[in-house]
């Protein structure tokens, strides 16, 4: 079945004349992480080998077209394990499920493929480490958010969700010496950097996680739009509402310069008003969009004069995830080149 069709716009963008040359800076990275590109993947090879229906807890990323996209495909998103007739294969998605999810899709006798990105699970091996040494955690995080759900079902005792600088005069925390702080993966790096001042400051003896739990490709997407918004008098994010690392990104470029920024899922939501005076437009999109939507939204801003596209590149990336083990059981003897190991480069000017 072929892929849904990215909407097209009824009246095509104006070619206003605006003061100065019209361009575009086009962010790199940008786009699909190694996560999700995993997640997508593995929906797809467990629908080819397994055929459909194939079952997926929750968006497997928080994208529409993906979703819409996996659906013509025969993928069957749901919210809850109960929902899944007994004996169907069902896929947790890129953020990840807490233990208590697992046991339920092993008592409905599910066969589970956890497509759980590895930096998320890295983050649940942490809280499980810290609260077995009795430690309590400080999550920062938002609130309802699956991948912050998950995190939290691993210590769910021993946890204390920190929403935004703003709650940190109100936390209420066990007496103890022993806290420390972890967070989601795909935060403003910025904002968790003063949530966790504050913490420090309210309680000194607060500890650090071993290593960044805010992913690599969170902090690059948002070194590469600070560097475009720079320049920019407008950026334009491609990436679903739901997205935390995409709706980070319309936030970064207003703090960093950008005069206005706005999230779009398709190119076609991007309004004629927004180009008025603007010379130079940003573009990116956050860590769960594919290329083409941002493709078609630069076939968009051609036609309102915006031709010359200059990219900016602040790392490289060639971090790859191999699929989850049930598929590479499962699926052995098919070719798949995925491995572990890969890194990301920084370039020399990029902030630490
Ligand atoms: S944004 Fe980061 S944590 Fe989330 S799927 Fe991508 S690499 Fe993994």
């Amino acid at each position: 079945m072929a892929d849904p069709v990215v909407p097209v716009r009824r009246e095509q963008l104006r070619d206003e004349p605006v003061t100065g040359a019209k361009r575009v800076i086009l962010a790199a990275p940008r786009g699909y992480c190694a996560g999700v590109d995993r997640a997508v993947v593995a929906v797809e090879k467990a629908l080819e080998h397994y055929g459909a229906p194939v079952y997926v807890r929750k968006q497997i990323v928080h994208n529409v077209h993906v979703v819409s996209t996996l659906e013509q495909k025969g993928a069957i998103f749901v919210d809850e394990v109960d929902e899944v007739p007994r004996g169907s294969h069902l896929v947790f998605s890129a953020h990840g499920v807490s233990p208590a999810v697992v046991q339920g899709a092993k008592d409905r006798e599910l066969e589970a493929i956890d497509a759980t990105c590895p930096l998320v699970t890295k983050v649940h091996r942490e809280a499980t480490r810290f609260s077995r040494d009795d430690f309590h955690i400080l999550l920062i995080g938002h609130a309802g958010h699956e991948e912050v759900e998950g995190t939290m079902g691993h210590a769910p005792e021993r946890t204390t969700l920190v929403n935004s600088p703003d709650d940190v005069a109100t936390l209420i925390v066990p007496e103890t010496d022993k806290l420390v702080w972890l967070s989601q993966t795909t935060l403003s790096v910025d904002e968790t950097m003063e949530t966790v001042r504050l913490l420090r400051a309210r309680f000194p003896h607060l500890q650090d996680p071993p290593s960044d739990d805010i992913c690599y490709a969170t902090q690059n997407r948002q070194v590469a739009v600070r560097k475009v918004a720079e320049d920019a008098d407008l950026v334009i994010v491609v990436g679903s509402s739901n997205s935390s690392n995409s709706v980070r990104l319309v936030e970064v470029a207003l703090e960093y310069g950008a005069k206005a920024a706005y999230r779009v899922d398709y190119a076609s939501e991007i309004r004629q008003e927004w180009l008025d005076g603007v010379a130079t437009v940003g573009v990116t999109s956050g860590a769960s969009v594919p290329e083409v939507l941002v493709q078609q939204v630069l076939a968009d801003l051609a036609f309102a004069g915006y031709r010359d596209v200059d990219q900016v590149v602040t790392a490289e990336e060639d971090l790859m995830f191999s699929l989850p083990k049930e598929l590479r059981r499962d699926v052995s003897g098919q070719p798949d080149a995925r491995g572990l190991g890969g890194r990301t480069r920084k370039l020399d000017w990029q902030t630490p």
